[in-house]
């Protein structure tokens, strides 16, 4: 496996606010990253300090496995973390040949990259006259007009309409498809559960989860119990060595587990401990309530 980034214990301190905690991550190539988390939990100082343009407080990062100086290293990265913004009396087309003159790239790239992200029939067009999701995807074609190893997109489809978010997340996934490593910010569970292989999930700076993204969902799970004495059912199934927590929700207990139990062993501990259920079912949280349960507080 290649290592495109790996950050390690990395902090940042604006003042008295703690925005980034001991974040670690690698990055491999070829995976599609998300951070998620809701607003100001540290998702974009992350990518700023990676991005060298927002200064860390303490720990590390290297890119492409320490070979090559951050600016050298920052060559092969496409990022977007801002509103895209171009010339807006010149064409899409204008605007990109800009970039490649600047940047040094063949302009034979602006014809691929315009078709990448569905603007070809629109080069002509002024940047004027572009709606958001356009200029949103004018921005990502210049991110990759150099080909860069990696794509890194902040909060991309924020302020986009239905049919805007549906074209962004798209082309995201024609962009891994090709092989690309993306990395993007987003406070939207279900934009990562769709684009994503990989999840880092931040709360007020800290990391609550890193990891697959199909891993997350594939917790224990837990049942919901009830029998007559609830008091006694607690206190027998607090005994059971699969069982992690016991949670009281209104006549019910939770029960959340730490290994493997089929109901029929749960129904026939019980029983034998002379506690006989009127309610049992087995339940797994959906992303949305992992998600949700790992940044309430
Ligand atoms: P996110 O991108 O997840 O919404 P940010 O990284 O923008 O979060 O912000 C994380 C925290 O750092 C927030 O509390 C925010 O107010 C604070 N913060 C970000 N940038 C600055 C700054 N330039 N000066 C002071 N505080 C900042
Ligand atoms: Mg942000």
């Amino acid at each position: 496996m290649e290592t495109i980034l790996s950050i390690t214990n990395l902090n940042k301190r604006f003042g008295s606010v703690h925005a980034v905690k001991n974040v670690s991550l690698e990055i491999q190539k070829g995976n599609v990253y998300g951070i998620l988390g809701p607003n100001g939990s540290g998702k974009s100082t992350t990518l700023g300090i990676v991005l060298n343009v927002v200064n860390k407080t303490s720990g590390d990062y290297s890119w492409f496995g320490g070979t090559m100086q951050t600016h050298e290293a920052l060559r092969k990265v496409g990022a977007i973390i801002e509103r895209p913004n171009f010339y807006p009396y010149m064409t899409a087309r204008e605007n990109l040949e800009l970039v490649c003159k600047i940047k040094n790239i063949n302009t034979a790239k602006v014809h691929e990259k315009l078709e990448l992200v569905g603007l070809l029939e629109r080069e002509n067009s002024k940047f004027s006259t572009f709606s958001l999701g356009m200029k949103q995807r004018l921005a990502i074609a210049s991110a990759l007009l150099n080909d860069p190893e990696i794509l890194i997109l902040d909060e991309p489809t924020n302020g986009l309409d239905p049919q805007g978010i549906h074209q962004i997340r798209d082309i995201i996934k024609q962009i891994a498809a090709q092989g690309t490593t993306i990395l993007l910010a987003s406070h939207l569970l279900d934009e990562v559960e769709k684009v994503c292989t990989h999840v880092l999930v931040l709360r007020k700076g800290e990391i609550l989860y890193s990891g697959r993204v199909n891993e997350m969902t594939s917790n224990e799970g837990f049942f919901e119990l009830e029998s007559d004495d609830k008091r006694v059912l607690k206190s027998v199934l607090l005994q059971h060595p699969s069982i992690d927590k016991v949670i009281d929700e209104n006549s019910k207990v939770l029960v959340y587990l730490k290994s493997p139990l089929q109901a029929s062993e749960l129904n026939r501990y019980l029983f034998e401990k002379n506690i006989v259920l009127n309610h049992l079912v087995k339940r797994k949280n959906s992303l949305e309530e992992q998600f949700l349960e790992l940044t309430k507080k």
